[in-house]
Parts: C-alpha cells; structure tokens; sequence
C-alpha cells in the first residue's frame, strides 16, 4: 500500500501553496479589516483580477474539461488544491469553473450561460432549497406550470448562495406534482435574473450570506430546460455530490492553519513562568486535533479517489463529509481555547473560522442526512463494512 503523493500531484500541490503565500495570504489583514467595518470581503473585480493572475500561475478551471479551456483534473488533485485553498480564510476560488450541471446545457444554453459562467462574465446559483423542503428536498413545492411554449414559476427558494449577485439561477422546480420528485416529477430551468425573481440577502452568522429568491408568476421560455423534463431532482443530487469530498477538503485546510497557530501560541504564551505548551491540558488538545485532522484527510482522499476510480462515490464522500465538518469545528474550538481570550476576539481569524465552519455541518447535506445516509447503505446491504478493502 502506497500513502505518498505523485511527483505530478506533489508539484500542483506546490505550486497552488505558493500562489496562496504570495497572493492570497497578503490580504488576509484588509479582509478582516473589511469584516470588522461590515463590507464585503473581495468584490467582484477584485476575485476576477485574482482569477486572472492564478490563470497566469496555470490554474483555470480545475474541473472543467480541457475543450472548455479547464484542466479536468482528477478529484484527488482537486481535494488536494482545496486544502491549499482552505489554508487563507480570504474568500478565493480559482475562475474557469461552472457548476458541474451546467455542462448538461443544450449548444445554445451553453453559448448563453455555460461559457460565460465559465470565463467569470456571469454569476449563477444553484436553488433547491424552499422554507417547506431542506433536508427533505423531494418535498419542493416551486411550481412550473406550462403555457403554450413557456413555463410560468412560482414559489420560493433560500438559502441560496450567491442568490444575491447571480445573474441567473439553475432552479429545480416541480413540473409533475403526481409523479413526486423522485418518479420523474421536477426539472431544472435556468433562469435569468431579467425575467423577473427577486432576492433577499439573509443574514447568517457567517461572514458574506445566502439569499432567498421569489418567483411570482415568472416567464421562462421551454428553451431554458436544462436537461430533460423529469431530470430535476436527479441533477440536483449530482450537482449537491461535488461538495461532498470538497467541502471536507477545504475543511483539512482550515484545521491545518489553525492548529499550527495553536502549536505556535502553545509555545510562545507563558502563565505562572512556563509557556502553556507544558501543560498536558493543552498538548492533548493538540494531539487530538492531529488525530483527528489525519482521520479526516484519509477519508476524504478515499472518498476523491474512490470519484477517480469511477465507483459509486456516495458512501465513502458522505462518511467524509460528516467526518470532516465535524473535524475541522473541534479543532478550531479547541484552537480558539488555546487562544485563550485572544482568540475570541476579532484581531485573529480564529473566531471568523468558528463561524464559518458551523456551516459545514449544515449546507450540502447536515450531519444527520450523512448518517442517514451511511446507515441506510449498511442496513439494506448497499455497502460493506470496509469499503473497498473488505
Ligand atoms: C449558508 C447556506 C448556504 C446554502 N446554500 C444553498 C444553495 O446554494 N442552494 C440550495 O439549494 N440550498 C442551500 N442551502 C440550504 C441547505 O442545503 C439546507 O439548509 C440544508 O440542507 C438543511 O435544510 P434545512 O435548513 O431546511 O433544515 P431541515 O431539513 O429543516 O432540518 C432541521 C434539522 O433537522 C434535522 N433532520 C431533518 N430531517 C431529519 C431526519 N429524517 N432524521 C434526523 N434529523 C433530521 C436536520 O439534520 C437539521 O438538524 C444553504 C444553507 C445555508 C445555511
């Protein structure tokens, strides 16, 4: 069994780490700055001027297939670059990406929203989510009734990311109410912001926010079907999939930065005459969080390799998921202790991570939709205990 790093995947990794230490690092005191005064941490021509440098760098489109101008890297290279990405806490993509749905667009839907998203001109989102249907998602009730060529919405989605500043929205809404989401019953349309939703930012205790988004009576032409009618839902599960593996990755990241700067104070910060790092309080807070942090990276690795291998991703992404989100919010709790005071206050990033990190036991899928998930495979026999290796 082989646990290293190819000399390809070392080198990316380095390179990514490097732009990162150069590029990225060095704003960290204005966001905060920015944080602190309530502005919005990057702006949009500020992203983009970064995107552009990292397409320098060579990095553009990490998932998008090289006929678009993408790298189509394997899920492991890309798990590996965002643990790079969750090392700052500014909040950088890399530009050349589209959501993994979007590539489902018929040639005139790809000229008007799968390009364009994909050079960084448009911004989409993505809306399953209604105040009636989260976690039960099958429940949407957003209706698109047909009339004559076009489709009339109406309903609302929230919690949507980036449902603020979209330019358009790739909405799952129910087109068959008899058949149920799951028998063929919802279907995705893409939704220009101009044919008439509105958004709602919601405040959140996270920094940046979801919107919700009103459809009341909204035009959309037959063209805009993405996909096939019927294929909704289905889309919706793929597109919420790629987070399972990513979400934990940059999870990896985030613990990685934070328990160094935890080991750092352990070791620098003295009470009664001896740094804090001497008292086995502190070290086992810190060997916990190592033990942990490893656990996480193993799973969520398996679960990129496992997409790479072209096996059925979905058990070994949601163990990593729920392993990694909960990972990453014990090991910045125990970080901002070691802090003491300092780390509550807003000079250090720790408590901005303790807030974002909450998120990632909720969106993409909670804690107990994993469990629900893994237990399911086990008891109807989906999946054997030891997965691959059993
Ligand atoms: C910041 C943010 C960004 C988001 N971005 C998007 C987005 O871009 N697009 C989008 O469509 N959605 C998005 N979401 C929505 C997100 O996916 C949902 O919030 C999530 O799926 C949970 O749904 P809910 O909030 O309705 O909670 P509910 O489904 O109401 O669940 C409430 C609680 O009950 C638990 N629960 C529910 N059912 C069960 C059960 N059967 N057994 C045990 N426990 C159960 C849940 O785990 C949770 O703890 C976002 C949410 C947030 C907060």
């Amino acid at each position: 069994m082989d646990f290293s790093l190819s000399d390809e995947e070392k080198a990316i990794r380095d390179t990514v780490r490097t732009f990162i230490r150069k590029e990225i690092l060095p704003l960290e005191q204005e966001v905060l700055r920015r944080e602190r005064n309530h502005q919005p941490s990057l702006d949009r021509s500020e992203l983009r001027e970064l995107q552009l440098k990292a397409k320098k760098f060579g990095f553009w489109g990490l998932s998008t297939p090289e006929e678009y101008g993408g790298m189509n890297l394997p899920a492991v290279m890309q798990s590996l670059i965002w643990t790079e990405l969750g090392r700052s806490f500014v909040p950088f993509r890399f530009g050349g990406e589209a959501d993994n749905i979007l590539f489902y667009a018929n040639e005139e839907q790809k000229r008007e929203f799968l390009l364009p998203t994909i050079e960084g001109d448009r911004i989409s989102c993505f809306a399953i989510t209604e105040p009636g249907a989260g976690s039960d998602a099958a429940n949407i009730k957003l209706s698109a009734r047909r009339d004559g060529d076009d489709w009339v919405l109406n309903g609302e989605k929230t919690f949507i990311t980036n449902g603020n500043d979209a330019d358009f929205a790739i909405v799952v809404a129910v087109t068959d109410k008899e058949k149920g989401a799951r028998g063929g019953g919802t279907t995705a349309f893409l939704v220009d912001r101009a044919m008439g939703w509105r958004s709602e930012f919601i405040q959140t205790m996270g920094e940046g926010g979801p919107a919700s988004l009103v459809f009341d009576n909204v035009r959309v032409p037959g063209r805009n079907i993405l996909g096939e009618i019927g294929q909704g839902f289905e889309l919706g599960m793929q597109w919420i999939g790629k987070g399972r593996y990513t979400i934990p990755s940059h999870a990896l990241g985030i613990a990685e930065r934070a328990l160094q700067m935890a080991i750092d104070y352990a070791n620098t910060r003295e009470t009664f005459g001896k740094p804090i790092g001497v008292n086995q309080a502190i070290q086992w807070m810190i060997a916990d969080s190592e033990t942990e942090l490893e656990a996480a990276r193993w799973l969520v690795l398996r679960a990129a390799w496992t997409v790479d291998q072209g096996l059925d991703p979905r058990h070994a992404s949601s163990m990593a998921k729920l392993y990694g989100a909960g990972m990453v919010n014990r090991v910045v709790d125990r970080v901002l202790q070691v802090h003491g005071g300092m780390g509550y206050t807003r000079e250090l990033p720790i408590e901005r991570w303790y807030r974002q990190v909450r998120l990632y036991r909720i969106f993409e899928g909670t804690d107990e939709m994993q469990r629900l998930i893994l237990s399911r495979d086990l008891l109807r026999g989906y999946t054997m205990i030891g997965g691959h290796l059993a």
